[in-house]
């Protein structure tokens, strides 16, 4: 195999790298940026004062590349090449190649703020602009100054944003590593197809029974599409007459795939035989998948967006912008020219796309972000005066002033507290520290370390279906102890607790239709949460099983109790003639409780006037995810802390454009408005 372009650069280089503090990195994807930077510079000498960190925005990445790195050096993986991602650590005493996800950086820079266990930081993957990796391009400005002598920073990139990451660095050298591309041909839809699916379907067939041997490489939005495809395709391919072409191979690839299938990918087809992967944008830059000469890109990426102005998060499927359309379709020319297939007009490319994605800092919520800075204590750095590269909106960070002030994080002056320190010492969402620290008031803190886990886990655990006789699926009903009613965080504790009382066994999960691996991982989560919590606890914490230590409470009332004050942003009254919700606080609309919900309803409404949510997310209408029943009694409090809310004085004079809070006529106005509409009864 011909030399990666990184290694035919490697003198350039390392010798802008021996003169600089700061280096700009542009390659290809492909040319070796992820796996070979690390270790020319170990090769070089650079790991004996130091070890090098390697920074990934995605989880996925940094597994993938570490084991393709430790594989290459020759070494166990976890020993001098090892992985850090949030609650999974494979590095030992002796690893000195790092690769970990930004987040867990920059939680590392709390307990160590100069972060002098590293020489070199390389910030990988810097054009995916991820929230994380944007806010340690502001630290490390800052760090390069206090250790110009022994650090250096290396931050690369795929696409040509690197004069503006130099200009931030006060113009720092630039290395282009020009990659090998073939020319790729493009072929453009005259109109837009009428389904993307179908569309991508008949082209991937099309190539396969038409073009020369080579892999292809199909763009879809979602895991749900990935699996949808992989199977019409793998049917289809079956059923051709044998010898009207070759064999084909349908491999899916995304975020959340198992290690072993993730694999696969990386492994050449076999002899005569197509490779056809469909993968999410993951493959984009993240991932390179050797062997492609045929792109199907649909145009389109799912991508979550908050709206500040509602609090919401909504997962929307979005144009790609001008850059990852070239991304996409400069994966089909890495070996051989190719040919890309764009699935809408030429026009749409050149005149609709937006030149750059959005950066992730601009379309999420900024509340652990600000908590996180303002943790830092460092006295030249403050969230007004931050040094962004681009610089999120006034609204969205008075919105997470306005978060962090209600769940007691930062005081009225936005100063951070005692609570908020605390807080952010856990590796969780702001809402989620703060229900454990008030569990832990309460007495409940083994319940809320489970909830926490199960959240974090973000397991897919809705094996109970409330209509289970319609279920075709030969999975036994799970029996839980009454009071899943209250919501979803309750029907998710019990499920966790049954399964501990199973002993953790991997079959009680398969007969209830949860994934093992999945459990698994959530009872790993729960344990270091535990051992986090128990340096600040104030009682015993039992970090093996969440059955000891707990109140036995039929109403889950401490629990409850704990998740109102640390989701006190996420607060929704019902509407008193009406099915549906409000959620309370300084925006207020209407929104119905998800129909996956385990939140049981009387007909009185007596049971749950007052809920909180985990999310709110946005398909058809705003619908909150996982809720919890909550008392009115906890829920005034908060709403008297709002209304005594200061933004100007929270936010040190910044001039924000924010919504003010909703006032009593204007939820009587909502109130009236929506009982008459009478169309919200119906929950989709
Ligand atoms: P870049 O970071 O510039 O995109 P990488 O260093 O990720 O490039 O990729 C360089 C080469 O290493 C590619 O040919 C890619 O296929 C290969 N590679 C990367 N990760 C793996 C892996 N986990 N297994 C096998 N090959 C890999």
């Amino acid at each position: 195999m011909a030399a990666l372009p990184i290694l035919l650069f490697e003198d350039k280089i390392m010798e802008t790298v021996e003169k600089n503090s700061v280096v700009v990195i542009i390659g290809e994807t492909g040319s070796g940026k992820s796996t070979q930077l690390s270790q020319i510079l170990h090769r070089r000498g650079y790991t004996r004062s130091g070890a090098i960190a390697i920074t990934q925005p995605r989880r996925v990445a940094a597994v993938s590349v570490s084991r393709r790195v430790a594989y290459e050096v020759g070494v166990q993986l976890g020993e001098e090449v090892g992985y850090a991602i949030r609650f999974e650590d494979r590095t030992s005493d002796k690893t000195c190649i790092k690769y970990l996800t930004d987040g867990v950086l920059l939680r590392e820079s709390l307990s160590n703020p100069e972060l002098d266990q590293y020489s070199v930081i390389i910030l990988d993957e810097a054009h995916e602009r991820s929230l994380n990796t944007d806010i340690l391009l502001g630290l490390m400005k800052r760090l390069v100054k206090l250790r110009s002598s022994n650090l250096k920073v290396l931050i690369t990139s795929a696409t040509l944003d690197g004069v503006k990451v130099s200009k931030f660095f006060s113009g720092c050298p630039v290395v282009n590593v020009p990659g090998t591309l073939f020319p790729v041909e493009m072929l453009y839809s005259s109109e837009r197809p009428k389904s993307y699916f179908d569309a991508s379907f008949r082209t991937a067939l099309d190539i396969h029974s038409r073009e020369p041997p080579g892999d292809i490489l199909i763009f879809m939005t979602g895991q749900d599409d990935i699996d949808k495809m992989v199977s019409k395709l793998e049917e289809k391919i079956q059923n051709l007459d044998e010898g009207s072409c070759m064999d084909a191979l349908v491999l899916p690839l995304h975020g959340t795939l198992p290690p072993e299938l993730q694999v696969r990918v990386f492994s050449p087809a076999p002899p005569d035989c197509r490779r056809i992967i469909v993968s999410t944008n993951i493959a984009e830059t993240s991932l390179t998948v050797d062997g492609v000469v045929y792109v199907i890109d649909t145009g389109y990426v799912k991508q979550r967006q908050y709206n500040p102005s509602t609090g919401m998060y909504s997962l929307d499927v979005v144009q790609i912008s001008r850059v990852q359309a070239d991304q996409r379709a400069g994966r089909a020319g890495r070996t051989r020219p190719g040919k890309c297939y764009r699935l809408y007009p030429s026009i749409v490319y050149h005149e609709e796309l937006l030149d750059a994605t959005v950066p992730e800092i601009q379309r999420s919520s900024l509340a652990g972000t600000v908590l996180y800075l303002k943790s830092l204590n460092l006295p030249d750095i403050d969230i007004l005066t931050f040094d962004f590269l681009d610089a999120p909106s006034r609204e969205s960070l008075a919105d997470a002033l306005m978060q962090l002030y209600v769940i007691d994080a930062i005081d009225a002056a936005g100063m951070i507290t005692h609570v908020g320190r605390t807080m952010a010492e856990l590796p969780l969402e702001p809402s989620l520290s703060r229900t454990l620290i008030e569990a832990d008031e309460l007495g409940c803190l083994s319940q809320a370390l489970t909830v926490a886990a199960v959240l974090s886990a973000e397991i897919a655990l809705r094996p109970i279906q409330r209509n289970a006789k319609d279920s075709k699926s030969k999975e036994q009903p799970l029996q839980l102890p009454d009071g899943s009613r209250w919501g979803d965080h309750i029907q998710l504790l019990q499920i966790y607790e049954s399964w501990d009382r199973a002993d953790y066994d991997s079959d009680w999960c398969i007969n209830h239709n949860l994934q093992v691996r999945s459990m698994k991982f959530s009872k790993d989560v729960r344990k270091q949460l535990s051992q986090i919590m128990q340096k600040i606890s104030k009682g015993p914490v039992d970090v093996q099983s969440s059955l000891r230590h707990r109140k036995g409470e039929h109403d889950y009332r401490s629990l409850r109790k704990a998740l109102c004050k640390g989701y006190g942003n996420q607060l929704a009254e019902r509407m008193i003639h009406h099915n549906g919700f409000r959620t309370l606080g300084y925006r207020s609309q209407l929104v119905q409780v998800h129909p996956s919900s385990a939140l049981e309803t009387n007909e009185d409404g007596r049971l749950s006037d007052y809920v909180v949510y985990h999310e709110l997310i946005s398909t058809s209408r705003p619908f909150m995810r996982n809720v919890c029943a909550v008392d009115m009694a906890w829920v005034m409090p908060i709403m008297k802390k709002l209304e005594k809310m200061d933004v100007y004085k929270l936010s040190g004079g910044l001039e924000a454009a924010i919504t003010k809070p909703v006032e009593h006529e204007a939820h009587q106005q909502a109130n009236k408005e929506i009982n008459s509409s009478g169309t919200g009864d119906s929950v989709e």
